[in-house]
């Protein structure tokens, strides 16, 4: 299963996906977590350092794919998740579909994708230009990240526009939204509402989720000295639990930009 998480910026993208990676592995999964974000921070809180990405690891051995090694650009993480980092594009020489195509490009190289139950690419999705939608010519699943505001939504909606463009030539789905970082839902329903997708899980502000990021931990990791978060895990284990069961997820459509301001502003 290949599951490509978008979202605006800083919607949390990278944390949710760490922590829906470990639980993928808690479920017995062998899983590898892709980083296509250029800030290369996204397998952070697994690793707890920023590891060399591809790019950099390309670019010291002169784009020499033999030269490299398995160990060079996929370092192990909390929980058995493998770790990848992209990187961002070498200045004036490409964007970022291009860093996933020479990322998938590698790894195919060393015969490392197909050695896991699942892969999952956290990408930047503000705006999806054809290089940022590069992952989900691998990825049969979409999760998009979003919270209860208008920014978010909408950047949502335009990530809708890419699935919808990729599902014709190949067999992907949107599995649904993850509302992130917010107790009220009620702009998250009226989008939905308008634009019917299924609602996978709805996290509120966690202050133990802020402060993973800056102890470099996940909350699985973090679970063993704090036990009372244990239902922040839930959460996380819910989300995995939900695409393991391989739902059927949708082809979504997108609203035409004026409606969905008319729609959401309409509050
Ligand atoms: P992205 O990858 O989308 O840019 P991050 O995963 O880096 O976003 O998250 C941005 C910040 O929000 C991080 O400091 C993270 O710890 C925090 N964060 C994410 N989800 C939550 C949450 N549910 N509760 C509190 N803080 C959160
Ligand atoms: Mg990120």
């Amino acid at each position: 299963m290949k599951i490509a998480v978008y979202g605006k910026g800083g919607i949390g993208k990278s944390t949710t996906s760490c922590n829906i990676s470990v639980a993928l592995s808690r479920r017995g999964n062998k899983v590898l977590q892709i980083g296509c974000d250029p800030k290369h921070d996204s397998t952070f809180t697994l690793t707890g350092f920023l590891i060399p990405t591809i790019i950099d690891t390309l670019q010291i051995k002169h784009y020499h794919y033999e030269d490299i090694w398995y160990e060079d650009v996929i370092h192990k993480g909390y929980g058995g998740v493998d770790c990848v980092e992209a990187g961002g594009p070498p200045a004036g020489a490409g964007c970022g579909g291009y860093v996933v195509g020479e990322t998938v490009k590698l790894l195919k190289e060393l015969n490392a994708f197909d050695q896991y139950d699942v892969i999952l690419f956290d990408v930047l999705g503000d705006v999806v230009c054809g290089g940022f939608s590069a992952p989900l010519n691998y990825a049969n699943y979409c999760i998009i990240i979003v919270d209860n505001g208008f920014d978010a939504l909408f950047a949502a909606n335009r990530i809708t526009a890419s699935i919808r463009e990729k599902a014709r030539t190949h067999l992907l789905r949107l599995a649904g939204l993850v509302g992130n970082r917010t107790y009220k839902r009620d702009l998250i329903n009226k989008y939905v509402e308008a634009c019917p997708m299924p609602i996978i899980e709805v996290l509120p502000l966690i202050e133990h989720i802020r402060v993973s990021r800056v102890r470099g931990k996940t909350l699985f990791e973090m679970v063993g000295s704090e036990p009372c978060l244990h239902y922040v895990c839930e959460y996380y284990l819910s989300i995995a639990d939900q695409l393991l069961s391989q739902p059927e997820g949708i082809v979504p459509r997108e609203m035409p930009d004026r409606e969905i301001f008319r729609v959401l502003s309409d509050v």
